[in-house]
């Protein structure tokens, strides 16, 4: 890939680059002191178990995730849930009101709520009729004027797709603002793609998290890879513990479990192969689009019979006909689980 170098003053809030950060950093003096430390600067009760502040910067999370990505320590920023380096991102990038910011349509929607929270204005571009990245959606993304930001789902969500990463590299390489490559499923998709492009296009930020494949939701643990210098923009706007020390040692437990995620994203993918030849060939279904993610998106005949006829069975599932006509978005359960969806749907 080509490589690509911006002037991130020329990106970043103009009150952002000259931000005086919040100086809470402890943990930078702690380095010079013995291991005999009296802690009397942050106010802290000198009793009990969870009663220090813990590491804002997530060290000892970061070294292990960096040696599972394979990706520098000095380039991976930590948030609460993924959702927070969106919501920074909108903090950082885009001045209310003024700078825009592009969205796939249909992709993930809290792009456009973090937007409409900020103010910023968000320009919807419509994916082709199969939810694919064409050169007219290209073409269309590349137009838009006083755009900031940019997000590609990949794969995207709600549609389950893959989109054509020679595409996602022309819009690296051509748009003039921050791409954010959001792989929230990568891990479920055939292999890795451009998870450090960040290292040869310094306007990527390349989104993963804890939520989904690595079986940590309840943790929030996003994880943002980036260009070094952008890392520490988002530093000095975070908030300075985003991330709690038992969220941490819990994110470390994790990350230290890899083969379970290997195993179990593994049997996902199965289950998803299952799952999908199964609700193939019900009458009921008109279509189900293939999936490099979780989860399938169905299109019934009648969608909203099905889904209140699951919902009678205590199965729950998404109602996505807002984003195409007829069709409910399936996660990919347990075996059992997936079997009681087609006996339900058969029953019908
Ligand atoms: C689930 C999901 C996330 C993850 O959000 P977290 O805040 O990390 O739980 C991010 N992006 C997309 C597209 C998702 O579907």
């Amino acid at each position: 890939m080509k490589s690509k170098n911006i002037e991130f003053q020329s990106v970043v809030r103009p009150n952002i680059w000259n931000l005086q950060p919040y100086s809470s950093a402890r943990s930078e003096k702690l380095d010079y002191l013995e291991k005999q430390v009296v802690l009397l600067d942050a106010n802290e009760n000198p009793f009990g178990e969870y009663n220090r502040y813990c590491d804002p910067y997530q060290s000892k999370v970061k070294q292990i995730l960096s040696k599972v990505k394979q990706i520098p320590q000095q380039n991976i920023f930590l948030s609460n849930g993924s959702d927070e380096v969106i919501d920074l991102a909108f903090r950082i990038f885009c001045q209310p009101l003024v700078d825009k910011a592009v969205v796939l349509r249909p992709s993930y929607g809290m792009y456009k709520v973090y937007g409409d929270i900020h103010q910023t204005p968000i320009v919807e571009v419509n994916l082709e009729q199969d939810f694919s990245l064409s050169d007219r959606v290209v073409q269309e993304v590349l137009q838009v004027q006083d755009a900031k930001l940019l997000f590609i789902c990949q794969v995207n969500n709600p549609t389950g797709n893959l989109l054509d990463t020679d595409l996602i590299q022309k819009l690296i390489q051509e748009f003039q603002g921050i791409v954010i490559l959001d792989q929230a499923y990568i891990d479920f998709a055939q292999k890795p793609f451009l998870q450090d492009s960040f290292l040869c296009c310094n306007n990527v930020i390349v989104l993963q998290t804890l939520s989904k494949a690595w079986a940590g939701a309840a943790l929030r643990i996003g994880m943002a890879f980036m260009d070094q210098e952008l890392v520490e923009i988002f530093n000095k706007v975070k908030s300075p513990y985003n991330i709690s020390q038992v969220n941490q040692e819990k994110a470390i437990e994790v990350l230290q479990n890899s083969n379970f995620v290997k195993q179990t994203t593994q049997w996902i993918i199965d289950q998803r192969e299952f799952l999908s030849q199964e609700l193939a060939l019900l009458p009921l279904v008109k279509k189900v689009y293939p999936s490099d993610a979780n989860f399938l998106l169905v299109v019934f005949l009648d969608a909203t019979k099905v889904y209140n006829a699951l919902l009678d069975k205590g199965i729950l599932v998404r109602d996505r006909q807002g984003v195409k006509p007829g069709a409910l978005r399936i996660s990919v359960g347990t075996p059992l689980e997936n079997k009681l969806v087609i006996q339900c749907l058969k029953n019908l």
